[in-house]
């Protein structure tokens, strides 16, 4: 049988298997792209049924497929659409890429420069990074108070301005914001990461054009470098750093700096750089309480064409606690879900949609799955862990082996171990069974959800 051939077989066979809307949300589109030694490549629409089809029903579909072919095969899933063609999947596959975290897939620059459309010459995305869709807290208050006075006069207050602080707290948003709104004020700017800004350095050095390099960088207004830890170590970028910063700042021209640590805690920079960089203020970027978590996905969600009700928002604030670009992650996962779903929103799907993101931030232990799926089939400990066959227990002693699997570390044979010292491969087994019984039965569905969000609201902050 040819590829194509056995993998319409699969389809045929999963659509008997799973149920309607299942199938039509998750596997209707799926193409096969490629078939080698390498495996079965199978081509989706979107990052989100990837994502879904990665970690939900890969097993079921691989174990249909193995049922049809004559030698096994392994199955991966791209990103695919019809312009880009079956060769190439396409590059945009990540979730976590910029042009769906923004939510602003479509809006491309209008003034877009050669090679990446996105950027303009001056480095500034046109990603909507700006002052006016920044929400202010305690956390970034003074960051933003300074980024706003230097983006109104740059070069006369805060110079340079050195934003720090952690991942995915606002330092890059505002960067662009003060770039954007100098722009908008007529100033020459460019902003640019330290990775870039190296880059360059050595191109020009190889091309042996510095004086180029240097009529790009030391004749700007406003020079915007992000990610300034990365130039640690590296020796001439320091170097040339340090002559571009002096010429720009004794010229009262505006450097702008992030970083994710102070310059005391860079400890390769050289320290003619650590003092100008302390020169003018520093201010870190703390994370975000929960009011500003919630009023950052309150103004995410006013772009949106779908309704989130308030307390769903709730729920994302409170378990995503520590980074605003995981936050804004889960809510257009979130929205993603429900507009696979017809528009609507639940707690089901929440649980779904979030699913990995709380199992990643709270970790639980196999004695507290045990001990929830006890309590939601409301039988006791000792008899979940201990000899009886009957169904009234043995169903539950296998929702309690998949969900060891699936929610904690645990090993098949340290799974056994909690259940009574049951053989590893009886726990393969159970595992199996229930993985498999949850693509197509949504009563077992339920009963997942509901045990795995009991677990996760038990679990401490
Ligand atoms: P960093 O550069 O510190 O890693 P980013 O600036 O890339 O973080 O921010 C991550 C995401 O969170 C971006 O999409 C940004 O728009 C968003 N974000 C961060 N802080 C805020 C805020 N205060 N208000 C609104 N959105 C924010
Ligand atoms: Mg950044």
């Amino acid at each position: 049988m040819s590829p194509e051939s056995a993998w319409k077989a699969t389809l045929g066979e999963l659509e008997l298997q799973m149920t309607k809307a299942t199938f039509n949300t998750w596997l209707r589109d799926a193409r096969l792209i490629s078939a080698d030694a390498g495996g079965y490549v199978v081509g989706v629409r979107n990052a989100y049924a990837k994502d879904w089809l990665q970690n939900r029903l890969k097993e079921t579909i691989l174990r249909t497929l193995n049922a049809i072919v004559t030698e096994p095969v392994d199955l991966s899933f791209v990103v695919w659409s019809e312009h880009n063609g079956a060769a190439s999947p396409s590059p945009n596959g990540d979730a976590s890429g910029p042009s769906t975290t923004n939510g602003h897939k479509h809006s491309f620059s209008s003034r877009p420069a050669a090679g990446n459309p996105l950027l303009d010459e001056d480095g500034l995305r046109n990603n909507g990074y700006r002052f006016s869709t920044f929400i202010v807290g305690p956390s970034n208050r003074l960051a933003h108070a300074a980024a706003l006075s230097v983006g109104e006069n740059p070069g006369q207050t805060y110079n340079p301005l050195f934003i720090y602080g952690g991942v995915g707290l606002g330092k890059t948003h505002l960067l662009h914001a003060v770039g954007h709104k100098c722009r908008d004020s007529g100033y020459r700017v460019l902003y640019t990461s330290s990775e870039t800004f190296t880059n360059d350095l050595i191109q020009s050095i190889r091309s042996r054009d510095m004086a180029q390099f240097r009529e790009k960088y030391r004749s700007l207004d406003v020079l915007l470098i992000d990610d300034i830890q990365f130039i640690a170590g590296k020796e001439s970028t320091q170097e040339e750093l340090f002559h571009t910063f002096n010429e720009l700042h004794s010229n009262g021209k505006q450097v702008v700096l992030s970083s994710d640590r102070p310059p005391k805690a860079m400890v390769t920079l050289e320290e003619r750089l650590q003092s100008r960089f302390e020169w003018g203020l520093m201010a870190d970027i703390q994370q975000p309480d929960v009011e500003t978590r919630m009023a950052i996905l309150e103004a995410k969600l006013e772009h949106s064409q779908v309704y989130v009700p308030r307390h769903v928002l709730e729920t994302i604030a409170r378990n995503v606690r520590n980074n605003i670009r995981e936050l804004e992650g889960a809510l257009n996962k979130v929205i993603a879900y429900a507009e696979l779903n017809g528009g609507s929103v639940d707690d089901q799907l929440v649980t779904m949609a979030l699913a990995d993101l709380l199992h990643y931030t709270e970790k639980v232990t196999v004695s507290q799955v045990l001990a929830a799926v006890a309590n939601h089939y409301r039988i006791t400990l000792d008899a979940l862990t201990g000899s009886s066959r009957s169904r009234a227990v043995a169903f539950p002693r296998q929702m309690a082996m998949y969900l060891a699997r699936t929610e904690t570390d645990a090993s098949f044979p340290q799974i056994g171990g909690y259940l009574g010292n049951r053989d590893h491969t009886t726990v393969l087994y159970g595992y199996e069974k229930i993985a498999g019984i949850i693509e197509t039965d949504a009563n077992v569905r339920r009963d997942v959800l509901k045990i795995k969000s009991s677990l996760y609201e038990t679990v401490p902050a």
